[in-house]
């Protein structure tokens, strides 16, 4: 039976919301049970040996019937543990909340998302930290935790407001800020604070001397294959095929994003994400206004030439392989310049070209970047080990 009470890793990770794998207690239960009954059976057997020599035939299958019934009933207790709290297993990551719930930083369990006049009243405002076109995001408190209060800067944006906060609500994942709560009335969106920002000072902060052993190829790579996890994510989302319009250009593009406490990204601005449907036709504009500029794919450019002015009812509509042509120029800013990035970029040039196609059809898909990224890792990070190894 001690066998059965084998201790796991994440025994004392009880998530209440999303289904009990492991039961921190299980096997303490077990572990208290059976000495319990090994010592009545011992103490019963002492008793026996201390009064007289040897037990009697009848005494013999009275102790192992004592200890047989008693094996049986912790077997019985634990065969029940698992089938209350082990079976059915949940399909969903048991370390995620369920749909209109949150946990960040130190919470043990999933509180719901806040309400309106949770907000108003739970909330304290501390300090501007960011603004856009669309909110103006101040560093807040609520409950001792550090929070991001968004406030929406214009009626005018209201609909993207609105359309953002349904992506955040919706897609809520590994690969997106956290949303704590929302109060459509006043304009507000609580998300987890992240206190490095957004990707647009990645290098300010890679520079600073504490920061100094994750300012490599292989930390900058890592975050490089998680950004095209994210895009692949939005283009393979629950809510259908999203492109990330609101990257016009390279800063822009990175502010939409925050760089985590432990150097992970995730998508935080999800305002202008336009559904593509391929089956049946639909496809995006990202504004209303002509682009410029090399950043953008070359498909978002007004193609009638100089001579005739734009105008947004003749300008083609687009898909999300206009995600793909930017991810080289996102890339190259995620690998920087320090000792490897170059390699990198070598391994990666192939792969790059092939996102640079003029024609969108012939880019590949996130899903085909990804997988080239994580073997370009991958394969580097094994050559660099085993030249240490010969090294040693
Ligand atoms: P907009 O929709 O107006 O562009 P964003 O949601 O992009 O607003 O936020 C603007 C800026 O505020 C971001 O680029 C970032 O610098 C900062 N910011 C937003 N959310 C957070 C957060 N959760 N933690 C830290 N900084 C944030
Ligand atoms: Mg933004
Ligand atoms: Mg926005």
């Amino acid at each position: 039976m001690l066998i059965l009470t084998q201790p796991t890793s994440d025994g004392d990770h009880l998530q209440p919301t999303s289904g009990i794998r492991t039961l921190p207690w299980k096997s303490a239960w077990t572990t208290i049970l059976l000495p319990v009954s090994c010592s009545v059976v011992g103490a019963g057997m002492g008793q026996q040996h201390g009064n007289r020599k040897g037990l009697t035939h009848r005494e013999v299958p009275r102790g192992v019937g004592l200890l047989l019934s008693l094996a049986l009933m912790n077997a019985a207790l634990y065969l029940c543990l698992d089938w209350f709290f082990i079976s059915p297993r949940p399909p969903e990551d048991p370390s995620r909340c369920p749909h209109g719930y949150f946990r960040m930083g130190r919470m043990k369990n999933c509180s719901r998302w806040l309400s309106c006049e949770e907000l108003r009243t739970e909330v304290r405002q501390l300090r501007r930290v960011g603004e856009g076109a669309v909110k103006r995001v101040f560093l807040s408190e609520w409950n001792e935790h550090k929070v991001a209060l968004s406030r929406l800067t214009r009626l005018e944006m209201k609909d993207d407001f609105l359309h953002g906060l349904q992506m955040l609500k919706s897609l809520q994942s590994p690969h997106v800020v956290t949303l704590v709560g929302y109060c459509e009335e006043d304009g507000t969106i609580l998300t987890e604070y992240h206190p490095l920002g957004s990707l647009s000072n990645l290098e300010e902060t890679l520079n600073l001397s504490k920061y100094q052993d994750v300012n490599t190829w292989q930390h900058r790579l890592q975050l490089a294959v998680e950004y095209v996890a994210i895009i692949n994510y939005l283009h393979q989302s629950p809510l259908g095929v999203r492109v990330m319009c609101d990257s016009n250009d390279l800063p822009k593009t990175l502010s939409q994003y925050l760089l985590t406490s432990n150097f992970s990204i995730v998508a935080n601005d999800l305002d202008a994400l336009p559904l593509v449907d391929h089956a049946s036709g639909v496809r995006v504009k990202c504004g209303h206004r002509e682009l410029h500029g090399d950043f953008v794919a070359p498909e978002q450019l007004w193609p009638y030439g100089g001579d005739t002015p734009f105008r947004d009812d003749l300008m083609p509509s687009y898909d999300e392989k206009i995600d793909i042509w930017k991810i080289p120029d996102v890339s190259s800013f995620l690998l920087g310049h320090v000792e490897g990035s170059d390699m990198v970029r070598f391994h990666l040039f192939d792969i790059h070209k092939a996102c640079k196609s003029q024609i969108p059809a012939e880019r590949p898909t996130a899903q085909d970047v990804l997988d080239t990224y994580q073997k370009v890792l991958h394969s580097l990070r094994e050559s660099v080990m085993s030249q240490t190894k010969e090294m040693l």
